[in-house]
C-alpha cells in the first residue's frame, strides 16, 4: 500500500464542453466552482491523473450496444435524450472521457498506486440506465468503473456508496442481481427518480446487496451522519469490500435548488472524513469518489472544498466525527429493522 496520503484528482477542461443551449442546472460552471474549491489546497497534497476516453468494451459491460450507437449518432449534434437530459455537440465524447477517467482512477487506487481519489467530472452518471440516458446522465461512470475493476483486475467485492440526494437507479439496476457489488444509497424519498424504496433490496442472488436508505425531505447533517454511522457503516463492515466507490453528489446541500435536504458544507466534510476512516479500516484506504449532482454553485464549491480537505489532510488532523448530540432514533431504527433480514450487524 502506498504511504502517501495525497488525494488523486481527475479534472479536465473538456468536461466543460458538455453544455446546455438554454438554462439548465447541470452546467459547465459547476466545474469552475470545483476548480475554485481546489485553489488554496496545498498542491503537495494533491496529485493529478490525466483524463482518457472509455473504450467501447468498457462501456458495453454496463450499457447496451443500442445505447452506445445512440451516443455515436448524436456526436456533433444537439439532442434532447429525455425530458431532463440534453446532449450538446461534444457530449458523447465528454461522457466517454468521464467514464474512462474514472476507470483509470479506480484502477490506480485498486492496484495500490494511489491511496484515494476524487474525479471531478461531468456529466453525472448514476441515473444512466443500461439502455438509455436519464436524469442529466449519459453513461453510468461508477458502474463502468466497478465493472472494470472486476473484469480487468479481478477485484471481487466492491461497495458503492451513493450520497447524491437522488436515488442512483442506474447503478442499482446494474448490480441488483449480484451479491458481490454492494449498492448503498442515501436519498430523498419520495423524490426523483421514484425508485429506491426501502423494500428494494436486490434480486435473486443479489438480495441484500442493495441497501436503500430513503430519507424524508428536511434531513440534515444529524440525520445523514447518524444513518451513515448506525446503518451504512455496519453494513459496509459486514460486507468487507476490497474498495469503496462513492457517487458523491452535493445536491443534499441545504442551499441546493433542486432538492429539499439540509446538509451543510461542513457536514459533507465530516461525512467524507468518516468515510475515509471507514475505508482505512476496511479496505486499506482504497476510496474513490466521483462527482454526481450539486446545483448551487457556491454550495457545491464549498462542499467540494470541505471534502477535498477531509480527504487530503494528514491523518492526525482529521476532523473527528461529531458526538451524537441529536439522536435520530426513529429513522435509524426503521432502517436497521428493514435491512436486518440480510445484515446480522443491524440486529
Ligand atoms: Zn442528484
Amino acid at each position: 500500500m502506498v504511504d502517501d496520503e495525497r488525494l488523486w484528482i481527475v479534472r479536465d477542461p473538456r468536461f466543460r464542453e458538455h453544455a446546455p443551449w438554454a438554462g439548465h442546472p447541470e452546467r459547465p460552471e459547476r466545474l469552475l466552482a470545483a476548480e475554485r474549491a481546489l485553489d488554496g489546497i496545498d498542491p503537495s497534497r494533491l496529485a493529478e491523473l490525466p483524463a482518457r476516453l472509455a473504450l467501447d468494451e468498457e462501456i458495453l459491460r454496463v450499457h447496451t450496444p443500442d445505447h452506445l450507437d445512440t451516443l455515436r449518432r448524436i456526436e456533433g449534434l444537439r439532442a434532447q435524450l429525455d425530458p431532463d437530459t440534453y446532449a450538446s455537440e461534444r457530449s458523447s465524447e465528454v461522457a466517454r472521457l468521464a467514464a474512462g477517467s474514472l476507470v483509470d482512477l479506480a484502477k490506480r487506487v485498486a492496484r495500490g498506486e494511489a491511496r484515494r481519489g476524487f474525479a471531478l467530472l461531468r456529466p453525472p452518471g448514476h441515473h444512466a440506465e443500461a439502455a438509455r440516458a436519464m436524469g442529466f446522465c449519459l453513461l453510468n461512470q461508477i458502474a463502468i468503473a466497478a465493472r472494470a475493476l472486476r473484469a480487468d483486475l479481478g477485484i471481487e467485492r466492491i461497495a458503492i456508496l451513493d450520497w447524491d440526494v437522488h436515488h442512483g437507479n442506474g447503478t442499482q439496476h446494474s448490480f441488483e442481481r449480484e451479491r458481490d457489488v454492494l449498492f448503498l444509497s442515501l436519498h430523498q424519498f419520495p423524490f426523483y427518480p421514484g425508485t429506491g424504496r426501502l423494500s428494494e433490496c436486490g434480486e435473486g442472488e443479489g438480495r441484500g446487496a442493495t441497501v436503500n436508505l430513503p430519507m424524508p425531505s428536511g434531513c440534515g447533517d444529524a440525520e445523514y451522519e447518524s444513518v451513515i454511522e448506525a446503518v451504512a457503516i455496519p453494513v459496509l463492515a459486514e460486507f468487507r469490500p476490497e474498495i469503496l466507490l462513492v457517487s458523491a453528489g452535493f445536491d443534499a446541500h441545504e442551499r441546493d435548488p433542486l432538492a429539499g435536504m439540509g446538509v451543510t458544507s461542513a457536514g459533507f466534510g465530516r461525512i467524507a472524513a468518516r468515510v475515509r476512516e471507514v475505508a482505512n479500516a476496511l479496505c486499506g484506504g482504497r476510496l474513490v469518489l466521483a462527482l454526481e449532482g450539486g446545483y448551487d454553485l457556491e454550495a457545491l464549491g464549498e462542499s467540494i472544498r470541505a471534502v477535498v480537505e477531509a480527504l487530503c489532510a494528514p491523518a492526525r488532523t482529521l476532523i473527528p466525527p461529531p458526538s451524537s448530540t441529536r439522536v435520530v432514533g426513529a429513522l435509524v431504527q426503521r432502517f436497521r429493522e428493514a435491512h436486518s433480514t440480510h445484515w446480522t450487524s443491524l440486529r
